[in-house]
Protein backbone atom coordinates (compact mmCIF):
# COMPACT_ATOMS: atom_id res chain seq x y z
CA UNK A 1 0.00 0.00 0.00
CA UNK A 2 2.89 2.57 0.71
CA UNK A 3 5.02 1.17 -1.78
CA UNK A 4 2.33 2.09 -4.39
CA UNK A 5 1.62 5.26 -2.87
CA UNK A 6 5.47 5.98 -2.74
CA UNK A 7 5.62 4.77 -6.47
CA UNK A 8 2.45 6.94 -7.91
CA UNK A 9 4.34 9.90 -5.89
CA UNK A 10 8.15 9.11 -7.66
CA UNK A 11 6.26 7.97 -10.83
CA UNK A 12 8.10 10.26 -13.67
CA UNK A 13 5.47 9.90 -15.96
CA UNK A 14 2.12 10.87 -13.34
CA UNK A 15 4.30 13.40 -11.55
CA UNK A 16 7.80 14.51 -12.86
CA UNK A 17 8.08 16.88 -10.53
CA UNK A 18 9.40 14.78 -7.39
CA UNK A 19 12.37 13.60 -9.56
CA UNK A 20 13.03 16.98 -10.81
CA UNK A 21 12.83 18.18 -6.80
CA UNK A 22 14.83 14.82 -5.56
CA UNK A 23 17.60 15.68 -8.37
CA UNK A 24 17.67 19.46 -7.83
CA UNK A 25 18.41 18.91 -3.79
CA UNK A 26 21.26 16.00 -4.32
CA UNK A 27 22.75 18.60 -6.72
CA UNK A 28 22.98 22.18 -4.98
CA UNK A 29 24.32 19.41 -1.88
CA UNK A 30 27.05 17.70 -4.13
CA UNK A 31 27.61 21.53 -5.46
CA UNK A 32 28.15 22.42 -1.40
CA UNK A 33 30.03 19.43 -0.62
CA UNK A 34 32.56 20.08 -3.90
CA UNK A 35 33.08 24.35 -2.75
CA UNK A 36 33.64 23.44 1.53
CA UNK A 37 35.85 20.40 0.37
CA UNK A 38 39.54 20.65 2.40
CA UNK A 39 38.47 24.11 3.83
CA UNK A 40 37.96 24.64 7.33
CA UNK A 41 34.13 24.58 6.41
CA UNK A 42 33.99 21.12 6.79
CA UNK A 43 34.48 20.86 10.42
CA UNK A 44 31.99 23.99 10.86
CA UNK A 45 28.92 21.88 9.00
CA UNK A 46 30.03 19.14 10.90
CA UNK A 47 28.96 20.91 14.03
CA UNK A 48 26.01 22.61 12.64
CA UNK A 49 24.89 19.62 11.25
CA UNK A 50 24.57 17.87 14.98
CA UNK A 51 23.43 21.26 16.32
CA UNK A 52 20.88 20.84 13.88
CA UNK A 53 19.62 17.22 14.11
CA UNK A 54 19.86 17.77 17.87
CA UNK A 55 17.38 20.22 17.65
CA UNK A 56 14.86 18.38 15.28
CA UNK A 57 15.13 15.38 17.71
CA UNK A 58 14.13 17.11 20.48
CA UNK A 59 11.58 19.27 18.76
CA UNK A 60 9.89 16.50 17.21
CA UNK A 61 10.49 12.90 19.51
CA UNK A 62 10.98 14.57 23.01
CA UNK A 63 9.28 17.64 22.64
CA UNK A 64 6.62 16.56 25.54
CA UNK A 65 9.50 15.39 27.42
CA UNK A 66 12.36 17.93 27.24
CA UNK A 67 9.93 20.85 27.10
CA UNK A 68 12.28 23.05 28.49
CA UNK A 69 15.32 22.20 26.49
CA UNK A 70 12.98 22.17 23.32
CA UNK A 71 11.75 25.27 24.09
CA UNK A 72 15.76 27.06 24.33
CA UNK A 73 16.64 24.86 21.20
CA UNK A 74 13.52 26.42 19.07
CA UNK A 75 13.83 30.41 20.24
CA UNK A 76 17.78 30.21 20.30
CA UNK A 77 19.51 27.86 18.17
CA UNK A 78 17.04 28.40 15.28
CA UNK A 79 17.53 32.19 14.94
CA UNK A 80 20.97 31.86 15.99
CA UNK A 81 22.11 29.67 13.34
CA UNK A 82 20.09 31.93 10.60
CA UNK A 83 22.29 34.75 11.59
CA UNK A 84 25.60 32.89 12.16
CA UNK A 85 26.01 30.62 9.14
CA UNK A 86 26.18 33.40 6.55
CA UNK A 87 28.62 35.16 9.32
CA UNK A 88 30.55 32.09 9.76
CA UNK A 89 30.67 30.88 6.13
CA UNK A 90 31.07 34.07 4.41
CA UNK A 91 34.25 32.97 2.61
CA UNK A 92 32.73 30.01 1.35
CA UNK A 93 29.28 31.81 0.37
CA UNK A 94 30.86 34.52 -1.59
CA UNK A 95 32.91 31.96 -3.50
CA UNK A 96 29.85 30.00 -3.89
CA UNK A 97 27.88 32.84 -5.25
CA UNK A 98 30.76 34.04 -7.17
CA UNK A 99 31.74 30.78 -9.01
CA UNK A 100 27.38 30.89 -9.79
CA UNK A 101 27.39 33.72 -11.52
CA UNK A 102 30.32 33.18 -12.97
CA UNK A 103 29.95 30.05 -14.78
CA UNK A 104 27.89 31.41 -17.33
CA UNK A 105 30.89 33.43 -18.30
CA UNK A 106 33.43 30.75 -18.25
CA UNK A 107 32.78 29.75 -21.57
CA UNK A 108 32.72 32.66 -23.38
CA UNK A 109 35.64 34.57 -21.49
CA UNK A 110 38.58 32.31 -19.89
CA UNK A 111 40.76 33.58 -17.65
CA UNK A 112 39.81 37.94 -17.79
CA UNK A 113 40.01 37.47 -21.94
CA UNK A 114 44.01 36.66 -21.68
CA UNK A 115 45.33 34.55 -24.23
CA UNK A 116 47.52 30.86 -24.11
CA UNK A 117 50.71 33.47 -25.23
CA UNK A 118 50.00 36.07 -23.44
CA UNK A 119 49.73 33.45 -20.21
CA UNK A 120 52.95 31.89 -20.96
CA UNK A 121 54.36 35.09 -20.86
CA UNK A 122 53.38 35.60 -17.47
CA UNK A 123 53.94 31.87 -16.08
CA UNK A 124 57.40 32.11 -17.65
CA UNK A 125 58.11 35.68 -15.99
CA UNK A 126 56.83 34.65 -12.94
CA UNK A 127 58.65 31.66 -12.47
CA UNK A 128 62.25 33.36 -13.58
CA UNK A 129 61.45 36.04 -11.07
CA UNK A 130 60.68 33.47 -8.26
CA UNK A 131 64.12 31.46 -8.42
CA UNK A 132 65.86 34.72 -8.65
CA UNK A 133 63.96 36.55 -5.66
CA UNK A 134 64.19 33.30 -3.72
CA UNK A 135 68.14 33.44 -4.65
CA UNK A 136 68.66 36.75 -3.15
CA UNK A 137 66.56 35.98 -0.24
CA UNK A 138 63.82 38.45 -1.20
CA UNK A 139 60.40 38.16 -0.36
CA UNK A 140 57.27 38.48 -2.27
CA UNK A 141 53.99 37.60 -2.68
CA UNK A 142 52.39 37.69 -6.59
CA UNK A 143 48.47 37.01 -7.34
CA UNK A 144 47.45 35.73 -10.42
CA UNK A 145 43.79 36.42 -11.17
CA UNK A 146 41.66 33.69 -12.58
CA UNK A 147 38.08 33.87 -12.69
CA UNK A 148 37.06 36.05 -9.75
CA UNK A 149 37.58 39.69 -10.39
CA UNK A 150 40.62 40.96 -7.98
CA UNK A 151 39.97 44.92 -9.08
CA UNK A 152 38.30 45.52 -5.28
CA UNK A 153 41.95 44.50 -3.83
CA UNK A 154 43.61 45.49 -6.96
CA UNK A 155 42.42 49.45 -5.72
CA UNK A 156 43.42 49.25 -1.91
CA UNK A 157 47.14 48.83 -3.62
CA UNK A 158 48.67 51.09 -6.16
CA UNK A 159 47.94 50.97 -10.09
CA UNK A 160 50.26 49.87 -12.57
CA UNK A 161 48.94 48.41 -15.25
CA UNK A 162 51.89 47.44 -17.28
CA UNK A 163 53.08 44.72 -18.82
CA UNK A 164 54.50 41.70 -16.87
CA UNK A 165 58.31 41.05 -16.64
CA UNK A 166 60.61 39.74 -14.47
CA UNK A 167 62.92 42.50 -14.35
CA UNK A 168 59.69 44.46 -13.74
CA UNK A 169 58.97 41.99 -10.81
CA UNK A 170 62.67 42.13 -9.56
CA UNK A 171 62.37 45.75 -9.19
CA UNK A 172 59.02 46.14 -7.38
CA UNK A 173 59.85 43.46 -5.07
CA UNK A 174 63.80 44.82 -4.33
CA UNK A 175 63.68 45.40 -0.54
CA UNK A 176 63.23 49.71 0.36
CA UNK A 177 61.70 50.10 -3.47
CA UNK A 178 58.53 51.95 -2.99
CA UNK A 179 56.50 49.40 -3.57
CA UNK A 180 57.95 46.15 -2.19
CA UNK A 181 55.60 45.36 0.30
CA UNK A 182 52.25 43.31 0.40
CA UNK A 183 51.23 41.72 -2.72
CA UNK A 184 51.43 42.03 -6.46
CA UNK A 185 48.17 41.38 -8.66
CA UNK A 186 48.73 39.77 -12.15
CA UNK A 187 46.06 39.70 -14.84
CA UNK A 188 46.64 38.09 -18.07
CA UNK A 189 50.21 39.20 -18.87
CA UNK A 190 50.16 42.74 -16.91
CA UNK A 191 50.88 43.77 -13.29
CA UNK A 192 47.44 45.12 -12.24
CA UNK A 193 48.92 46.64 -9.02
CA UNK A 194 51.29 46.92 -6.17
CA UNK A 195 51.57 47.19 -2.82
CA UNK A 196 48.19 45.59 -2.51
CA UNK A 197 46.97 44.44 1.13
CA UNK A 198 45.20 41.35 0.90
CA UNK A 199 42.83 39.34 4.11
CA UNK A 200 44.49 37.19 6.19
CA UNK A 201 43.39 33.82 6.78
CA UNK A 202 42.46 32.30 10.03
CA UNK A 203 44.86 28.87 8.92
CA UNK A 204 48.07 28.95 10.45
CA UNK A 205 48.97 25.69 10.97
CA UNK A 206 51.77 24.41 8.17
CA UNK A 207 55.06 22.68 8.05
CA UNK A 208 56.25 26.06 10.21
CA UNK A 209 53.78 28.44 11.66
CA UNK A 210 52.85 30.66 8.47
CA UNK A 211 53.72 34.31 9.12
CA UNK A 212 51.32 37.11 7.44
CA UNK A 213 53.09 36.59 3.72
CA UNK A 214 51.98 33.30 3.63
CA UNK A 215 48.50 34.42 5.39
CA UNK A 216 47.66 36.61 2.80
CA UNK A 217 48.73 34.25 0.28
CA UNK A 218 45.86 31.77 1.53
CA UNK A 219 43.53 34.58 2.58
CA UNK A 220 42.83 35.60 -0.90
CA UNK A 221 43.29 31.99 -2.29
CA UNK A 222 40.26 31.08 0.51
CA UNK A 223 38.40 33.94 -0.68
CA UNK A 224 38.49 33.87 -4.56
CA UNK A 225 39.81 31.56 -7.27
CA UNK A 226 43.15 33.41 -7.79
CA UNK A 227 46.72 31.58 -7.36
CA UNK A 228 49.13 32.78 -5.41
CA UNK A 229 53.28 32.56 -5.53
CA UNK A 230 54.93 33.54 -2.57
CA UNK A 231 58.53 33.34 -2.03
CA UNK A 232 59.86 33.55 1.70
CA UNK A 233 62.11 36.16 3.03
CA UNK A 234 63.16 33.68 6.03
CA UNK A 235 63.80 30.37 3.91
CA UNK A 236 63.75 31.65 0.44
CA UNK A 237 61.21 28.69 -0.38
CA UNK A 238 58.83 29.18 -3.39
CA UNK A 239 55.01 28.25 -2.57
CA UNK A 240 51.67 28.33 -4.66
CA UNK A 241 48.55 28.75 -2.85
CA UNK A 242 45.29 27.66 -4.85
CA UNK A 243 42.17 27.40 -2.72
CA UNK A 244 43.17 28.02 0.56
CA UNK A 245 45.76 24.84 -0.17
CA UNK A 246 49.55 25.58 -0.28
CA UNK A 247 52.56 23.40 -2.14
CA UNK A 248 56.06 24.40 -0.96
CA UNK A 249 59.41 23.79 -1.65
CA UNK A 250 58.66 24.26 -5.70
CA UNK A 251 61.73 24.61 -8.03
CA UNK A 252 61.07 26.68 -10.99
CA UNK A 253 60.02 24.16 -13.23
CA UNK A 254 58.07 22.75 -11.03
CA UNK A 255 56.41 26.25 -9.86
CA UNK A 256 56.16 27.09 -13.96
CA UNK A 257 54.44 23.54 -14.69
CA UNK A 258 52.07 23.93 -12.08
CA UNK A 259 51.11 27.35 -12.58
CA UNK A 260 50.80 26.06 -16.94
CA UNK A 261 48.70 23.18 -15.40
CA UNK A 262 46.36 25.41 -13.16
CA UNK A 263 45.86 28.46 -16.56
CA UNK A 264 45.33 25.41 -18.72
CA UNK A 265 48.54 26.22 -21.07
CA UNK A 266 49.94 23.66 -22.98
CA UNK A 267 53.63 24.08 -22.25
CA UNK A 268 54.91 21.70 -25.32
CA UNK A 269 53.35 24.86 -27.50
CA UNK A 270 56.76 26.72 -26.90
CA UNK A 271 58.98 23.40 -27.64
CA UNK A 272 60.50 23.21 -24.21
P1 LIG B 1 58.53 35.13 5.19
O1 LIG B 1 58.69 33.64 5.07
O2 LIG B 1 58.87 35.84 3.92
O3 LIG B 1 59.13 35.74 6.40
P2 LIG B 1 56.02 35.12 6.56
O4 LIG B 1 54.87 34.31 6.09
O5 LIG B 1 56.81 34.68 7.74
O6 LIG B 1 56.95 35.37 5.30
P3 LIG B 1 56.07 37.82 7.51
O7 LIG B 1 57.48 37.55 7.94
O8 LIG B 1 55.08 38.28 8.52
O9 LIG B 1 55.42 36.54 6.80
O10 LIG B 1 56.08 38.77 6.23
C1 LIG B 1 55.85 40.12 6.33
C2 LIG B 1 55.56 40.64 4.96
O11 LIG B 1 54.36 40.08 4.46
C3 LIG B 1 55.32 42.11 4.96
O12 LIG B 1 56.54 42.82 4.79
C4 LIG B 1 54.40 42.33 3.80
O13 LIG B 1 55.14 42.55 2.62
C5 LIG B 1 53.69 41.03 3.67
N1 LIG B 1 52.33 41.17 4.18
C6 LIG B 1 51.94 41.30 5.45
N2 LIG B 1 50.61 41.43 5.58
C7 LIG B 1 50.13 41.39 4.32
C8 LIG B 1 48.81 41.49 3.76
N3 LIG B 1 47.72 41.63 4.53
N4 LIG B 1 48.68 41.40 2.42
C9 LIG B 1 49.77 41.25 1.64
N5 LIG B 1 51.02 41.17 2.10
C10 LIG B 1 51.21 41.22 3.42
MG1 LIG C 1 58.43 35.83 8.50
Amino acid sequence: MDLSRLWARLNPLTSPFALIDILVVALLVYWLLGIVRGTRAVQLLRGIGIVLALTIFVGTVARDQLQTLSWLLSTIVTPALIVGVPVLFQPELRRALESLGRSSELLSRPLSGANRSELLETINSISRAAIQLSQQGVGALIVIERNSRLQEYAERGVILDSRISTALLLNIFYPNAPLHDMAVIVRGNRILAANVVLPLSEDVIGPRRYGTRHRAAKGISEQTDALAVVVSEETGAISLVQDGRMASYLTEARLRTMLAGLLSVPLEAEGK
